[in-house]
């Protein structure tokens, strides 16, 4: 069970008279097994014979599972922050869904609510509020979080190719899984799917739970969320967290040139092709805001003081 921090953070004023999260049931354990399972893959590798094809193949297997993620299952799905047809939104949603995190309504409606409620009490990964554990793997297997809130997404449950996915999320990471077979055998599944499913994991969830810690805030927000090149180098732009909690309508995350934001870069080429298009700019005046410097006032202060900010809070 996860126990909540109600003095981590003061509650926003609109927020108060909301009942409180009921976190204290236990975590699905019986959950687990899959989730082991694929950490343990990996190692079936030191037994048997590993060409270097299936090393290409496990770097392979996790940059472009990586570019998926964050281009479909988060700036799009959940941010709608460009369009593209009706078929590669369905390429987009099967790619994502081949790093096992479940249908990409289930995602987008999880994700949306976590921006709703950043860090109050009831967000749904707040490592201030519930710890590092919880925000970064625990919640997944919270009782609270396995049903998917419809209301959240009803753009996305218009279409019933994707809900059929959303129902069925073990077809596009077992499709996955026996491709790698396929392709490379026993070092297929063994680095290909399970040691690279681990570490996309991993690298996907220090978003939600280090990128609301370490790194250094461009804007104001009532959130903890931060800036981190190291993690938005891991996760081809994700880790310019604190700018997309402050403007998460636009397709880039790295605001400014020299934020490197590697999924924005992909999706751009695509736009020249004429696969995607509409992609979402960031407002000049939140560029102006963002080159300000100066000293950025805390999560707290923001609530405390009552500072109003241009965060953004509806999609
Ligand atoms: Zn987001
Ligand atoms: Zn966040």
């Amino acid at each position: 069970m996860a126990t909540l921090r109600l003095d981590a953070l003061p509650i926003p004023e609109k927020l108060r008279d909301r009942p409180l999260p009921e976190l204290s049931k236990p975590y699905m354990w019986s959950s687990l097994g899959p989730f082991v399972v694929v950490h343990l893959l990996g190692f079936g590798a030191l037994f048997v014979d590993v060409p270097w094809t299936a090393w290409a193949l496990c770097l392979g297997a996790f940059w472009v599972r990586m570019f998926a993620i964050t281009a479909g299952y988060h700036r799009y799905f959940s941010h709608r922050t460009f369009k593209t047809t009706r078929t590669f939104q369905f390429v987009l949603a099967f790619l994502s869904m081949t790093s096992s995190q479940r249908g990409v309504l289930w995602w987008a409606a999880h994700h949306r609510k976590h921006h709703k409620f950043s860090d109050t009490p009831w967000d749904v990964h707040s490592p201030t509020r519930t710890g590092f554990w919880h925000s970064h793997v625990g919640w997944i297997f919270h009782p609270n979080y396995d049903d998917t809130d419809v209301k959240q997404v009803r753009d996305l449950a218009r279409f019933p190719e994707l809900v059929w996915l959303d129902e069925h999320w073990m077809v596009p990471p077992l499709t996955f899984a026996a491709f790698c077979v396929l392709v490379e055998g026993w070092a297929g599944l063994f680095l290909g799917f399970g040691l690279s499913t681990a570490l996309l994991w991993h690298a996907a969830f220090t978003i939600n739970s280090l990128a609301h810690v370490y790194g250094r805030r461009r804007y104001p927000t009532t959130d903890t969320s931060r800036n981190s090149l190291l993690l938005a180098l891991l996760t081809f732009g994700e880790g310019w967290h604190n700018n997309h909690h402050y403007y998460m309508g636009s397709t880039r995350q790295g605001f400014y040139w020299w934020e490197i934001d590697i999924t924005y870069y992909i999706l751009k080429a695509l736009s020249w092709f004429g696969v995607v298009w509409d992609l979402r700019p960031v407002p000049k005046a939140v560029l102006v805001e963002g080159r300000g410097g100066g000293v950025v006032p805390s999560a707290e202060q923001v609530i405390r003081e009552g500072i109003v900010t241009r965060e953004m809070n509806e999609l």
